[in-house]
């Protein structure tokens, strides 16, 4: 049974029910028929010895009588005769009636069952039932109570069995139509099981198709409609788009860092190559380990910038969350990146005391961090970087705000990708990574950021945080604030 078609035990229980349905009804129907069929043949004795008790008249003298116009029979009775009218049906559609004395004696008519019903006393309350062999018979006797007829009694007779012969013609009528029926409706049952699983047919073999031939992109097609099957369809497409963006990004990620890790690869080959070609000056093994080291660092930032992604997105337990000064970490931070003045470049700051946030510390310096670093790198000499913190609305909003080289409007939308830089002149100092981290932080906090830049004015990221500090003091602090619910 395990292994059967799901359509083909479908159609064996839906058979094997129908079967049992129709066997009880066929039962049940016979039964009903055999009562009225019963019942049917008692009325119709009832009616027949009724028929006949005014088809027998008493005469005290023939001289009444017509004799020229009468076929009927006549038997004297008493001081008189009895005459029995030639419509007395004492045999009709196998009911017979015959006229009785009150003792038992036989007068007239037909009665099949005479010597079996001899001693069976009159009465006229109910039909009674006599069984002679194995055929029942039903009995019905009339009291004759016209003038001159007190003390005869008219007893009618009919066999049961002559129900017999009708509940055989609706027994056959109801197996030879039942069968073709049944057929009909299992048959029927079937096709309508096969039709309504043919998409899972369909969804799996698309499934089969995908895994075999690793295409993401292929999708299950069963048409149109809005039933459990058509869901299930549309939650296999959902999740092989997922799959299918996230392999992608995957490849991405690890094309474009083996790309990235290899040029400062080929130049550290390139180097230790050409210093080792011939004997070099103490001075210029000096230059080639400064140069390997500064390319060594580049690699390590990179490889560590994507480690922290993974992290981030495995949303690893090296990042605890717990209850963070933020006004402390934003004047902090500042504080120690206003000394490199890169560029000359002059960073002041405004932050709003006591503004606390679920969060972790290291992410959050990176954070600020990255968003100054930028501003530094992509600012013009002697400018101006301005860091705010603030509670608005709700929310905290952390903002750097540069008077820099500003972002092309078409670039606005992918400088948030990993590896992305859209400043040529400057690229050889970034990996391309920074914002996609400072996005991978927010959101890790259950944060956005969003930017402002207009090409040769400066640019402005805006980090906005929920503002929980309120409930941080209940909260368990190691939950993500996504966990928290606060985003
Ligand atoms: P990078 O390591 O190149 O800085 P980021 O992800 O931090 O990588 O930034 C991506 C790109 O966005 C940069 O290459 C740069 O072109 C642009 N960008 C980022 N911050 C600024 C800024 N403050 N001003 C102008 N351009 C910026």
């Amino acid at each position: 049974m395990k292994n059967l078609s799901i359509r083909l035990k479908i159609t064996l229980w839906f058979s094997a029910a129908l079967i049992i349905i129709v066997s009880v009804a066929y039962v049940m129907a016979l039964a009903v028929s055999n009562q009225i069929v019963q019942k049917t043949i008692r009325d119709n004795l009832i009616e027949t010895v009724e028929d006949n008790v005014d088809e027998v008249e008493y005469f005290s003298s023939i001289d009444n009588v017509d004799l020229e116009s009468d076929v009927d029979d006549f038997l004297s009775y008493g001081d008189g005769f009895l005459e029995i009218d030639d419509d007395f049906l004492d045999e009709v559609n196998q009911v017979y009636t015959s006229l009785y004395l009150y003792d038992g004696t036989f007068l007239y008519g037909e009665n099949p069952i005479a010597t079996s019903t001899s001693e069976l006393d009159f009465s006229d309350s109910d039909v009674q039932r006599v069984t002679v062999g194995d055929t029942v018979y039903y009995v019905f006797d009339r009291m004759l109570t016209a003038d001159g007829l007190e003390g005869l009694w008219l007893r009618g007779v009919v066999s049961e069995e002559q129900g017999g012969l009708q509940m055989t013609s609706i027994s056959r009528t109801f197996l030879i139509i039942m069968p073709g029926v049944l057929i009909v409706a299992i048959l029927g049952g079937y096709l309508v099981a096969r039709r309504a699983l043919r998409p899972i047919s369909k969804i799996s073999d698309s499934v089969k198709e995908i895994e075999q031939g690793g295409d993401l992109e292929k999708r299950i097609d069963i048409g149109n409609g809005n039933d459990e099957l058509h869901r299930l369809a549309d939650d296999f497409n959902r999740m092989f788009e997922r799959l299918d963006k996230a392999f992608k990004a995957e490849r991405q990620f690890t094309s474009d860092a083996s790309h990235e890790l290899r040029t400062p690869m080929t130049v550290i080959m390139a180097q230790c190559e050409m210093t080792l070609e011939k004997e070099r000056t103490a001075e210029e093994y000096e230059d080639a380990i400064f140069l390997i080291q500064r390319q060594g660092r580049k690699m390590s930032k990179l490889i560590n910038d994507m480690l922290d992604f993974t992290r981030l997105e495995t949303k690893s337990d090296k990042y605890p969350m717990e209850t963070v000064d933020f006004s402390e970490l934003v004047t902090s931070v500042c504080g120690d990146m206003s000394l490199i003045r890169q560029h000359n470049i002059e960073l002041t700051w405004e932050v709003e005391d006591n503004v606390k946030i679920t969060g972790n510390y290291e992410l959050l310096a990176r954070l600020l961090a990255n968003l100054i670093g930028n501003a530094y790198r992509y600012g013009n000499e002697n400018g101006h970087t301005f860091v705010s913190l603030e509670r608005k609305d709700g929310n905290i909003l952390l903002s750097v705000k540069d008077d820099g080289i500003g972002i092309k409007e078409e670039d606005l939308d992918k400088i948030w990708t990993r590896f992305y830089q859209a400043d040529s002149s400057h690229s050889g100092e970034g990996s391309g990574l920074g914002l996609s981290m400072v996005q991978g932080i927010a959101e890790f906090h259950g944060g956005r950021v969003l930017v402002e830049s207009k090409i040769g004015s400066g640019s402005t990221f805006t980090c906005i945080f929920s503002d929980n500090s309120e409930k941080i003091k209940h909260k368990n602090t190691n939950k993500t604030l996504m966990e928290a619910g606060y985003n």
